[in-house]
């Protein structure tokens, strides 16, 4: 994943840009940049820093100083070094990149063909953003170069470029990733999420439309290319596991949208449970919507240990690794002794993490453990966005349980996984029932996925939900 964002003042807003970024810390873990423009002197200036082993704040703070301007844009990211510089026939700029290609060796081989050279190496491969670069810079325009690269790329393209003259602003073709604009007096914002907004004083003006580009000044923006009609096809994960609570994309609110689908499961479940908590911080919001729904009260069984384990602090020893994603969550014994207890969360991608909150809670001496999902079950890898770093479908603790009750082929077999992805067949029923033995669960149950797209309230032919179906696939 990846978020980034920009802003452009009538003074100087290194702080805006500083604290803009660092509130989007939730979006990834491996890498921080920033980049400014100051007017008066001409110059760009830009740092990048790996913040797997401490935050973007506390690494960017210390060379803070360096920055000055009245516009720039920073980005966290769980992938390529940015914002990456270039001087070019379209001007000098700086470029921010989220999203995904999936053709990248195939269009890096033909740049290589035609004499360009690429310079910048992520952990040894090549680097989306630069490539993504030298793309733009084929064009006569920036316009005409940004949608160049877009459509030439398989995957999913946002984009961020500060320029001499404004922030220039690109959604992806298809709006997977979101993009909006905020105004405070003297200055406009361009943010992959609108929580950045509200303690640096800005209000959200609009969603950018997919395929939609726009150059920010500090007073205005201007049109640079239309949305493309009927191309959405928003993630539908934004809501359900990376968007930030206080976030609403498309007027969406991603905590209203979570207590929807609580609510909606806890109406129509008829388990007895003692209560019902959520793992945080994500399946916090579904779980009250279920205490609702349910009638059943709200407890906080689990809470998360945050004063020095941050998200991103990985140590690279496998021990200490399990060790550290054990101490980030504690349960609370007092309210789990000889309690039939309901968990939520987001979702089931490996199943790593549901066996660490299911010890945890038998641990805590839970009498019954009944876990229900805000989502649908994952059976089909992101093409799109860097969901997740699996490097195999069959990773997928879906994929794993299908290998197990009819073997390998039939896992890869994308016509008998397909039966996998109806709500109720008895194929779901088998493999979800299976993966509650295999976790020790009483029961387990997914939120259909009518309830999600209801819940999300976008018309269905405008929402991804390719992880869960295997559908979108004419965008692939
Ligand atoms: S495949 Fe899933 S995670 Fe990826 S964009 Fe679509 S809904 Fe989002």
């Amino acid at each position: 994943m990846a978020g980034f964002f920009g802003s452009i003042s009538s003074h100087p807003c290194v702080t805006d840009v500083f604290y803009g970024t660092d509130y989007l810390s939730h979006l990834g873990s491996h890498r921080g940049g920033m980049a400014t423009y100051d007017a008066e002197s001409g110059h760009f200036n830009r740092a990048i820093h790996s913040i797997s082993q401490a935050s973007f704040r506390t690494k960017m703070e210390e060379e803070l100083s360096k920055f000055i301007g009245n516009a720039g844009i920073g980005i966290i990211s769980d992938t390529d070094a940015q914002p990456l510089l270039f001087n070019s026939h379209l001007g000098r700029f700086a470029l921010s990149t989220v999203g995904k290609i999936d053709n990248l060796d195939e269009l890096a081989g033909r740049a290589l063909a035609h004499n360009m050279h690429l310079s910048e190496f992520s952990s040894g491969k090549v680097n989306p953003t630069e490539l993504i670069g030298l793309m733009i810079i084929q064009r006569p325009t920036l316009e005409e170069g940004i949608r160049f690269a877009q459509e030439q790329i398989k995957g999913s393209l946002s984009l961020m470029l500060l320029t001499e003259n404004g922030i220039v602003c690109a959604r992806d073709l298809w709006g997977r990733t979101p993009i909006l604009l905020g105004q405070k007096e003297g200055a406009m914002c361009a943010a992959s999420e609108p929580s950045a907004f509200f303690n640096l004083g800005y209000t959200t003006v609009r969603d950018l439309g997919p395929g939609e580009i726009v150059r920010c000044y500090a007073d205005r923006y201007e049109q640079l290319a239309e949305p493309l009609p009927d191309h959405m096809q928003i993630c539908s994960f934004l809501w359900v596991y990376y968007g930030f609570p206080t976030s609403s994309f498309e007027g969406r609110n991603v905590e209203d949208v979570r207590n929807y689908i609580g609510f909606a499961m806890g109406k129509e479940d008829d388990t007895e449970v003692d209560c019902c908590c959520g793992v945080p911080d994500s399946g916090i919001g579904m779980a009250i919507g279920y205490s609702e729904g349910h009638n059943v009260p709200y407890r906080r069984a689990i809470s998360k240990y945050t004063p020095t384990w941050s998200r991103s602090f990985m140590p690279t020893d496998q021990t200490m690794r399990n060790l550290v994603a054990k101490m980030k969550l504690i349960q609370n014994n007092a309210i789990l002794r000889d309690r039939r207890v309901l968990l939520c969360d987001d979702s089931i991608v490996r199943g790593t993490q549901l066996r660490d909150n299911t010890r945890c809670l038998l641990d805590g001496g839970a009498k019954e453990i009944h876990m229900r999902v805000a989502c649908p079950p994952l059976l089909y890898g992101c093409p799109f966005i860097n969901f997740s770093e699996s490097k195999s479908i069959m990773e997928l603790i879906t994929r794993r349980t299908i290998a197990e009750l009819e073997g390998e082929e039939a896992a890869l077999d994308e016509e008998r996984v397909k039966a996998y992805t109806v709500t109720d067949s008895p194929e779901y029923k088998r493999m979800v029932n299976c993966i509650a033995d295999k976790f020790g669960l009483h029961s387990l149950r997914f939120t259909k996925l009518e309830t999600l797209i209801r819940a999300i309230g976008l018309s269905r032919s405008k929402i991804c939900t390719h992880c869960f179906d295997g559908s979108s696939a004419h965008t692939l």
